[in-house]
């Protein structure tokens, strides 16, 4: 038996408690709240895992995926909200976008930052439904830390390390941010990992949605291999433009990256299926980040696939009976009276997964 997975932690992401998100331009109750990480802990808390606190890494960790001005604009941007008045006139409280530069706009012409306020969030925001509010970059700073803190105990001989991220991360892109994430909590700690034990490092991303984030920042990069199981965006689903089979990297990165694309419905049999063939894609990398998103979950109110707690327990064996250094993320998952579950059986399958393939 290896010890149990510690659950890294911070208190910052309470701070983040959005009210609203906007979509199709009508304000809908948010759901990517601070209840989620408060019912993960106690699941993983009455099931013995103990808890580390994170600690404070330097932006360095998180300037090694993301753009300075994404950093700048996201530190900054409810100050500045709030000194051009915006929550009095028109009332909106919280940080969201109006306009978007479509590449069909500007035709060659690049981008730039829009001078006004009310304008500038649509040149970093790729979506209405990530609003920014006054402990938004609190807590995402506090979520990329863990993440980084959990890369300090894995790189320091800890077979596995949880790390309780809120608000989520993998549709975060290098320049961009949206679907309700603001810092790429599983890239940061696959370029932190590649750092410190070399590449290639795998991120496999079990979320519902696709992870579009890495797919991006490393997809001319060979030395962080992505793959991602999700429901397919071609039947509707977040993110829409992306996720599809073609997408295989490019340049350094050609063959690096994996979509496995399931319908609507999609139960255990397929799901796990995938997740093995993921685990068999990313043997031979150096270290291995799990983007455990829980909302591929039946009942779960965001997706539609169909997996039980016994799915995502068979898909942590399977990922730890590889035996790498493992970093396990929190994505989605927007059920709070069942993630905590879902996360507790997925960590214990990953246990047993290491204890008999990874370390006899
Ligand atoms: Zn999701």
């Amino acid at each position: 038996m290896t010890a149990a997975i510690p659950l890294v932690w911070s208190d910052a992401h309470r701070r983040h408690a959005p009210t609203a998100e906007i979509w199709l331009g009508v304000r809908t109750p948010a759901v990517e709240l601070p209840v989620r990480a408060d019912a993960i802990r106690a699941a993983l808390e009455a099931a013995g895992h103990p808890v580390v606190a994170a600690t404070a890494h330097d932006d360095a960790a998180l300037e090694a995926v993301h753009d300075p001005a994404l950093l700048a604009f996201l530190a900054g941007a409810y100050a500045d909200w709030t000194a051009a008045g915006l929550p009095d006139d028109p009332g909106q409280p919280e940080v969201v976008p109006y306009f978007f530069p479509n590449p069909a706009l500007l035709g060659t012409i690049a981008p730039a930052v829009p001078a006004a306020t009310w304008a500038r969030t649509g040149f970093f925001a790729f979506d209405t439904m990530t609003p920014i509010g006054p402990g938004t970059w609190a807590a995402a700073r506090g979520g990329a830390d863990t993440a980084l803190t959990a890369c300090d105990l894995v790189a320091g001989g800890a077979p596995a390390a949880y790390a309780c991220c809120r608000p989520p991360g993998h549709h975060v892109t290098r320049a961009a941010y949206g679907g309700a994430c603001y810092l790429n909590n599983a890239a940061i700690a696959a370029a932190a990992l590649r750092d410190r034990l070399g590449d290639p490092v795998a991120i496999v991303d079990v979320d519902a949605h696709h992870g579009n984030g890495a797919q991006s920042i490393f997809y001319a990069d060979g030395g962080v291999r992505t793959g991602s199981v999700h429901v397919d965006p071609a039947q509707g689903w977040f993110p829409h433009f992306l996720g599809f089979a073609g997408e295989a990297g490019e340049g350094d990165g050609t063959g690096a990256n994996r979509n496995l694309l399931l319908a609507p419905g999609s139960g255990d049999g397929p799901w796990v299926a995938a997740v093995e063939e993921l685990a068999r894609w990313a043997s031979g990398a150096r270290a291995l980040v799990v983007a455990l998103g829980v909302d591929a979950a039946a009942g779960d109110p965001e997706s539609p696939l169909q997996v039980t707690q016994d799915g995502y327990r068979a898909a942590g064996r399977a990922l730890g009976a590889l035996g790498l250094p493992t970093v396990v993320v929190q994505e989605g998952g927007y059920d709070p009276g069942t993630i905590g579950g879902l996360v507790a059986a997925t960590l214990a399958g990953l246990a047993d997964g290491i204890s008999n393939g990874g370390h006899g």
